[in-house]
């Protein structure tokens, strides 16, 4: 039986995964104690569950467990390494090298350093949303303190040359940062191979609960050192203080060991769905799937159609199908996305995006229904349009 609306929105958020809220629900009640309490078995109980998690999110990403400083999400990390390291450079030329398309939480948090002093240099990317790598490395100067990019792009699923541009930051001992929340659980992620500094990433992209994200600081080559921006008892090493979320923290564990097993298959389901919306979709005319040369995340397309824009689709769509034009963050604008506008797709094209994507508890029926309920949608649309009674 199919439930409306089909949620393929996950790339905003997933479902928590029943077997993570059974893993978090006696850290409510039972092991309630406070992980920092070293002086009774509460506590104790805490920190090894704190412990667990650690090492279960660590070997997500190919890091040790000490790496792993939890935070409140996504959001928190970046902000954490990017204003972490220019405090640590306070004084001295700061430089830092990123690029159009990245989430806000990157962009917003440059745009601030900016106001305080930083130089941030912004890469333009190509109609595939690749940045050039000789231009990265051509932005490098003696003043450069960090490289930020997104391992994969949350509007397009683009995946970024991460490997390559580790090599780059590793040549020129530059720091290396990545926003891998879209990436982590959903394709191999390894911070080693990338040559990564910091790393950022979030429970709830990966079916655990809201409210729990991760910085993974590199211990040694490079060691990345940075300033702490919540400042309080000292928790995780100085570097984020604060009573640590242990529920949240134990769900995150076990949702990325679930990730760890299912990666392969679910990579494997995820992508058969996406090419087949993908195929239904070019079967209609005037329809471009954005950033398709690149190579993408599974479980993302995104699709522009001709003469028609994202919020008149979306509410025609929103009974029947949870997508959205862009990333949640920006969505309830009315401004074509910033991240297709980099691709140098004209604007009508980047007006007329709607991402949608797949998820664990995605199925083959909702998407044929999705097919068949979008062809409608759009043929409807269309006939009700002007601009396409009118196009040559
Ligand atoms: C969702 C998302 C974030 C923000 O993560 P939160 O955990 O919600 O703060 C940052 N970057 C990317 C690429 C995202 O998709």
């Amino acid at each position: 039986m199919l439930q409306f609306p089909i949620y393929l929105d996950n790339c905003a958020t997933t479902a928590c995964d029943t077997r993570v809220v059974e893993a978090m629900l006696p850290y409510f009640t039972q092991y309630y104690g406070n992980a920092s309490s070293r002086s009774h078995a509460f506590g104790w109980k805490a920190q090894a569950a704190v412990e667990t998690a650690q090492q279960q999110v660590a070997a997500l990403i190919g890091a040790e467990p000490g790496e792993i400083i939890f935070t409140s999400g996504a959001t928190e990390s970046c902000n954490l390494a990017l204003r972490g390291i220019c405090d640590l450079y306070a004084g001295t030329g700061r430089h830092i090298i990123t690029v159009k398309t990245e989430h806000k939480a990157v962009l917003d948090t440059c745009r601030a350093l900016e106001k305080k002093g930083t130089e941030i240099t912004y890469l333009d990317v190509d109609v595939n949303g690749q940045i050039s790598l000789p231009a990265l490395e051509a932005a490098i100067k003696s003043t450069t303190i960090l490289i930020a990019v997104m391992w994969a792009n949350n509007e397009t699923g683009v995946i970024l040359p991460i490997n390559e541009i580790g090599a780059i930051a590793r040549k020129h001992q530059v720091l290396f940062f990545s926003d891998a929340t879209q990436a982590a659980g959903k394709v191999p992620v390894n911070v080693k191979t990338a040559g990564l500094g910091l790393m950022a990433f979030s429970s709830h992209k990966l079916y655990g609960p809201k409210g729990a994200g991760a910085l993974y600081v590199s211990r040694k080559n490079p060691r990345a050192r940075l300033i702490a921006q919540i400042t309080g008892g000292g928790q995780q090493e100085q570097i984020r203080s604060g009573t640590l979320n242990v529920p949240g923290i134990v769900g995150f564990g076990k949702a990325a060991a679930l990730c760890r097993e299912a990666m392969p298959e679910e990579a494997l389901r995820l992508g058969a769905f996406r090419d087949q919306l993908e195929t239904a979709l070019l079967t209609i005319p005037d329809v471009a799937i954005n950033g398709a040369a690149s190579e993408r995340l599974p479980q993302i397309c995104n699709a522009s159609f001709g003469y028609l824009n994202s919020n008149e689709m979306l509410s025609t769509f929103n009974k029947d199908l949870a997508v959205s034009s862009g990333s949640a963050c920006t969505s309830g604008s009315l401004d074509p996305s910033y991240v297709l506008k980099a691709m140098q797709l004209p604007d009508a094209r980047a007006k007329a995006a709607i991402r949608f994507s797949c998820g664990r508890y995605t199925t083959a029926e909702e998407i044929d229904h999705a097919i068949r309920f979008v062809r409608e949608a759009i043929h409807t649309l269309r006939m009700n349009s002007p601009a396409w009674q009118l196009r040559d």
